[in-house]
C-alpha cells in the first residue's frame, strides 16, 4: 500500500506544479524562428502542411516566416486584448501601432561601445491582431496604426522582396 501511494505522489506532484504554471506558458518561451521572448499577447502559430507548427513572438515574425516558405497551411494568432486564439483568415490586424511587444531597442551598442541604429528588424514595423474590427478600431484610436486584414498583409507580402538569407 506505501509503494502504491509513493508511486501515485510523484506524479501528483507533477500534475499539480504543472496545473499551477499559467495556460500561456505551455507554449515555447522563445519564438522558434527569432529567439526572442514570447508574449501570450502576440503569439502566432504556423501550421505546416506536413502537420508540424512553429510557434512565433509576434504576427510580424510569423509573416515574415511565412514570405520564406512555400508549405504553410494556415495560421493562427492570439487576440491582442483576450489572447485567445484563432485563425488568421477572421483577424483585424492594426500595423505600426505604438506598441512594439518585441522589438529591439532602437539605438543599440555593439562590443566596442560604438552605438548604431537598428534599420531592419524583423519584428517591425509592430503587428497586433484582433478578433473584430471595432475592438481594432478602438485600439488604433489610443494607439495609432493601421488596420489591415490577414488577405492584405499575405497580397503586400508577395510583393515584397523576399528577405536576404
Ligand atoms: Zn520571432
Ligand atoms: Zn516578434
Amino acid at each position: 500500500m506505501t509503494h502504491f501511494v509513493a508511486r501515485l505522489a510523484v506524479p501528483a506532484v507533477i500534475l499539480l506544479i504543472v496545473a499551477m504554471v499559467p495556460a500561456c506558458n505551455t507554449a515555447p518561451e522563445e519564438c522558434e524562428v527569432c529567439h526572442r521572448p514570447m508574449h501570450a499577447e502576440t503569439y502566432y502559430e504556423v501550421h505546416l502542411e506536413n502537420g508540424d507548427t512553429r510557434a512565433l513572438c509576434c504576427p510580424r515574425c510569423g509573416l515574415r516566416f511565412q514570405q520564406e516558405r512555400e508549405d504553410v497551411a494556415y495560421a493562427e494568432v492570439a487576440d491582442y486584448a483576450t489572447k485567445q486564439v484563432f485563425n488568421t483568415a477572421d483577424a483585424y490586424f492594426v500595423e505600426d501601432s505604438e506598441v512594439h511587444a518585441c522589438a529591439h531597442s532602437r539605438v543599440q551598442e555593439d562590443r566596442s561601445g560604438t552605438q548604431y541604429q537598428v534599420a531592419w528588424d524583423r519584428c517591425l514595423p509592430s503587428l497586433v491582431a484582433f478578433d473584430s474590427r471595432d475592438t481594432a478600431e478602438d485600439f488604433r484610436k489610443t494607439r495609432g496604426g493601421v488596420i489591415k486584414t490577414y488577405d492584405e498583409l499575405v497580397a503586400e507580402l508577395a510583393l515584397a522582396p523576399k528577405p536576404i538569407r
